[in-house]
C-alpha cells in the first residue's frame, strides 16, 4: 500500500521562492570585484534570478544544457545559481585556479553554451575563448560601462545589460526532481577531472541535512560568510541552505586575505564562517599580529583538509569561537560528517572534549559510512581498525558525467579514497588519503597525525608529511615544513617536539624546510608535486 501524501518534487527554484516570500527582507551582502560593498535582499535576488531565466530563454539554451560560471562568491553568482538551475539548465561552476588549458578542457567537455565570468578572470577568457567553439555567449558579470572595449572576445555581453530589459516574473518549469541542476568537476590530481552532476533532489536534500542543528545549525538569526568558493562544490551548499533558513549571507568576493575577511566579519556581524584551513590560518595570523578580537563570530566550519588541532584550540582558547570540523568531498555535495559533541560529552574535561572535536565528526543523517580492509571486508567501528572509507546516500555520486571512468560504485558504495577509523559512536577520524599512506615496517603511519603535531609548533606555518623509500623499512616518514615569517626552529628542535606525542617508530626521520608547499586548486597540499620538488632527496637514515 502506498502512502497518501503529496508527491511534490524537491526543486531548487522553490528555495528562492520560499526565501522571497518568508525572508524577503533578509540581507545579502557582497564585496564586489569592483571593490565596493553591495547590499540587497532575498526578494531582490529572486527577481533578478527570474530575469536571468528569461535571458537564458532568449539565448535559446535548451533545458538540461550547461551554463558555465567562472566567478567569485557574490550576488550575481547567487542569481545564476537560481536562474540557471531553476529554469532547467545546468549550472556548471568552474574553478578559476585551474590552469587555463584545463578550464578550456572542462568547458568543452561540459559543452557549456554560455559562460558567465567575473572581470578578474578576463585574462583566462582571452586565452581560451578561441578554443571553446561551443560557447555562444561570453557574459561578463558587470555593468555595460565596465565592459572592456577591444577585448577580442566575440559575442561578449555585460550581465547587467543582458538581464536589464527582462521581466522579473517567470513561471519556473515543473521539473523532475531528479533532473540535473549543477555540475562540478573534481580537482583531477591524476588524469582529467571528472564531472559530478548534482540533481535538484540531491541539492535540496543536502540543504535539509546540512542545516540541521548538529551539522551547520544555521538559522534566520545567523549571518553566514562562506569563504569556501561558489566555484567549487557550491560553497558547501550554503547558497541553498541560506535560502532555506533565511540567514543573512555575506559574500567575500575576491578579497580572501586575513584583513579583508576580518573586516567583513566585524562590519556585517557574521556569526558563522566556513572555509578551508589555509584561509583561517591567514585570518588567525592577522588577528595575532594586530591583537584583534571577534565581536560576533561564534562558529567556523573548517574542512576540505584536516583541520590541525592547534587551530581548533586557538579559535576556542584565544577567541571563544567554536570550530566545527567537517569532512566531505565533491562527489558528496560535499557534506559527509561534521563534529559536534553529544550530551554525555559535556561533562568531560576540556582536553577530552578537544580530542573529540579534532576528529572529522559524525555522519549527517542521509550519509552512511563504512570502512573496509584490502579485500573489501567490513572492519569494526571500534576507533582502532583503519581501512578505506566508503559512503552511500541520496546526495552521493552514482556515476560521473558522461559515464567517465566507468561505474565508480562497489556494491552500491562509493569508495572515497580516504583511510579512516570510525568509533562506536560514529566519530570519523581520517588518517590519510590512500595514495598518501606511509607504510613503515608493515605498519601504517598517519601523515595527518604527523602534520598536525608539527602545526602545533609556534614556528610552523604549514607541514606536509610524506613517505620516502627506505631499504629496511620500505618507507620512512619525513616532515616538510614552511616556517612562519619572523620565527625559527632547527631540524633537531622540531624532531624533538615529536617526543612523547607519537610512538618512536612513527616520528619522522627528518625535517626539511622549504619556502612553500605546492597547493592545488582547492587549497589542498599537492604531495605529488612536493615529491617532484624533493627529487634527489636522500633519507639520512637510509
Ligand atoms: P574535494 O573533492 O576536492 O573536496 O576533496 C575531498 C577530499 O578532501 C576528501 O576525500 C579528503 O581526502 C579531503 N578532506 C576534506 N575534508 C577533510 C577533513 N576535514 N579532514 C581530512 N581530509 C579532508
Amino acid at each position: 500500500m502506498l502512502g497518501q501524501m503529496q508527491n511534490r518534487p524537491l526543486l531548487i527554484a522553490d528555495l528562492i521562492d520560499f526565501a522571497e516570500r518568508f525572508h524577503g527582507d533578509g540581507e545579502i551582502v557582497s564585496r564586489r570585484v569592483e571593490g565596493d560593498i553591495h547590499r540587497y535582499t532575498y526578494a531582490d535576488a529572486a527577481k533578478r534570478a527570474r530575469q536571468v531565466a528569461h535571458a537564458l530563454d532568449r539565448l535559446d539554451i535548451p533545458e538540461g544544457n550547461r551554463v558555465g560560471t567562472l566567478a567569485w562568491n557574490g550576488y550575481r553568482h547567487f542569481e545564476l545559481y537560481y536562474g540557471v538551475s531553476g529554469s532547467g539548465r545546468v549550472l556548471h561552476t568552474i574553478n578559476p585556479r585551474l590552469h587555463p588549458e584545463q578550464v578550456a578542457w572542462i568547458i568543452n567537455h561540459a559543452e557549456d553554451e554560455a559562460l558567465c565570468f567575473d572581470l578578474t578572470f578576463l585574462p583566462i577568457i582571452k586565452a581560451i575563448h578561441a578554443h571553446c567553439p561551443g560557447v555562444k555567449r561570453w557574459i561578463a558579470l558587470c555593468n555595460g560601462s565596465a565592459l572592456p572595449a577591444d577585448s577580442g572576445i566575440p559575442n561578449l555581453l555585460a550581465y547587467e545589460a543582458w538581464i536589464a530589459g527582462e521581466p522579473d516574473w517567470y513561471t519556473w518549469p515543473a521539473l523532475d526532481e531528479n533532473a540535473a541542476a549543477c555540475l562540478c568537476y573534481t580537482s583531477g590530481t591524476t588524469g582529467n577531472p571528472k564531472g559530478v552532476l548534482y540533481s535538484h533532489r540531491s541539492t535540496v536534500l543536502h540543504a535539509y541535512g546540512a542545516a540541521m542543528p548538529d551539522v551547520m545549525g544555521l538559522s534566520a538569526r545567523d549571518a553566514v560568510l562562506p569563504v569556501v568558493p561558489m566555484f567549487h562544490v557550491n560553497a558547501w551548499g550554503i547558497p541553498y541552505i541560506g535560502a532555506a533558513v533565511g540567514c543573512k549571507l555575506v559574500f567575500p568576493g575576491p578579497a580572501l586575505d586575513g584583513k579583508s575577511v576580518y573586516e567583513l566579519i566585524e562590519a556585517e556581524g557574521v556569526t558563522l564562517a566556513a572555509g578551508v584551513p589555509t584561509v583561517w590560518q591567514m585570518l588567525l595570523g592577522h588577528l595575532q599580529q594586530h591583537q584583534l578580537r571577534f565581536s560576533t563570530l561564534e562558529r567556523t566550519i573548517i574542512g576540505g583538509s584536516a583541520c590541525p588541532p592547534a587551530m581548533i584550540r586557538a579559535f576556542k582558547d584565544d577567541y571563544g569561537v567554536t570550530v566545527l570540523h567537517a569532512w566531505g568531498m565533491t562527489e558528496m555535495s560535499p557534506l559527509g560528517t561534521l563534529c559536534t559533541l553529544k550530551k554525555k560529552h559535556l561533562s568531560l574535561s576540556p582536553e577530552e572534549q578537544l580530542k573529540i572535536l579534532c576528529t572529522q565528526g559524525r555522519p549527517v543523517f542521509g550519509v552512511d559510512l563504512k570502512i573496509v580492509d584490502e579485500s573489501g571486508n567490513a572492519l569494526p567501528h571500534d576507533g582502532v581498525a583503519q581501512g578505506e572509507l566508503l559512503v552511500r546516500g541520496p546526495w552521493i555520486v552514482s556515476s560521473y558525467f558522461k559515464g567517465e571512468g566507468g561505474d565508480p560504485l562497489v556494491n552500491g558504495w562509493f569508495p572515497t579514497g580516504d583511510v579512516a577509523t570510525i568509533n562506536s559512536e560514529g566519530y570519523l577520524h581520517i588518517t590519510d588519503r590512500s595514495k598518501d599512506v606511509i607504510k613503515s615496517g608493515g605498519e601504517w603511519i598517519s601523515s595527518i597525525d604527523v602534520e598536525n603535531i608539527a602545526m602545533a609548533h609556534p614556528a610552523v606555518a604549514m607541514a606536509a608529511c610524506i613517505g620516502m623509500k627506505h631499504p629496511k623499512w620500505d618507507e620512512r616518514p619525513i616532515v616538510v615544513v614552511v616556517k612562519k615569517p619572523g620565527t625559527d626552529v632547527s631540524k633537531e628542535e622540531l624532531l624533538a617536539f615529536y617526543q612523547g606525542k607519537l610512538s618512536k617508530w612513527q616520528i619522522p626521520d627528518d625535517a626539511v624546510f622549504v619556502d612553500a608547499i605546492p597547493l592545488g586548486a582547492t587549497g589542498k597540499m599537492q604531495k605529488v608535486k612536493l615529491r617532484e620538488q624533493l627529487a634527489g632527496y636522500v633519507l639520512p637514515t637510509a
